[in-house]
């Protein structure tokens, strides 16, 4: 049975500031494409009474864009740690945090887990907005199995590197891998050498006007390395052990 209620976007909207006090809000955001926020992100964004964010600079552009003023607060991996105990002081006295990153879901590998595991910690509720993810969207794209996968984020870039790609050769599960343009022909490379017989998915630049999928074995996709356009952002999915196209 369909579990949406119409009531919800009633409440959402009405008693938004009430509904928020006191709580964290963590808020997912585009991932490339502005057309991708909705009308529950904005009003939430317009209303809770602060954001936490990665870069002021960044969110500070995408709520121009839409139009919206709230006091800008910056948290990443250097500043967290001072920051976390005055959010907390200010949500307990009743004020709402928007968290966000600099793009996508917060806390998948952005920043954002201290906060909220430190909010949990006092007892604090947590909400959140659902929104963009980079490697959902590539998952649900990529046509491989989804009914079980692993999420690596970003794989060791020199030390336990090839100890990860060894482990991750056993894997049985799809597996979903961030990887940085800078080391894209490498990682093609390194599949070549660690899992040859794996099929794999990889998405570029999603959601944006570039956006483009390559696929084929690791072989295939280092004959037509020339095709693979190494600019941009990228998701790689990889097909588990033993699977094959029906
Ligand atoms: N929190 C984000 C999310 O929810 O997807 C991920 C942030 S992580 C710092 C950035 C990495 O996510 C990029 O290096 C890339 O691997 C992936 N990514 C983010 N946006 C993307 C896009 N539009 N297309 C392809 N990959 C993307």
């Amino acid at each position: 049975m369909n579990s949406i209620r119409k009531d919800i976007i009633y409440l959402a909207s009405k008693n938004l500031r009430e509904y928020m006090a006191g709580k964290l809000v963590v808020i997912a955001t585009p991932i490339g494409n502005l057309g991708d926020v909705s009308k529950r992100m904005i009003e939430v964004l317009r209303s809770v009474s602060f954001i936490a964010c990665e870069d002021t600079r960044v969110t500070g552009s995408l709520i121009k864009m839409l139009d919206i003023k709230n006091e800008l607060l910056s948290l990443n991996a250097h500043t967290e740690e001072k920051k976390i105990d005055y959010i907390i002081e200010r949500i307990k006295s009743g004020e709402s945090c928007g968290l966000v990153s600099d793009a996508g879901t917060p806390g998948i590998s952005d920043p954002g887990i201290r906060l909220v595991n430190a909010v949990r910690k006092q007892s604090i509720e947590v909400v959140g907005i659902p929104g963009p993810n980079a490697a959902i969207l590539a998952l649900s794209i990529s046509g491989l199995p989804t009914d079980a996968f692993v999420f690596e984020g970003f794989l060791p870039q020199k030390k336990g590197r090839q100890k990860k790609l060894k482990q991750l050769s056993e894997e049985e599960r799809t597996i979903v891998i961030y990887e940085s343009v800078y080391r894209i022909e490498k990682l093609i490379k390194e599949l070549n050498e660690y899992m040859p017989e794996r099929y794999i998915v990889i998405c570029r630049e999603l959601t944006k006007k570039f956006e483009e999928t390559y696929e084929g074995f690791p072989v295939e996709l280092l004959e037509n390395i020339s095709s693979i356009k190494m600019k941009g952002e990228f998701v790689v999915v990889i097909s588990p052990l033993k699977w094959k196209r029906l």
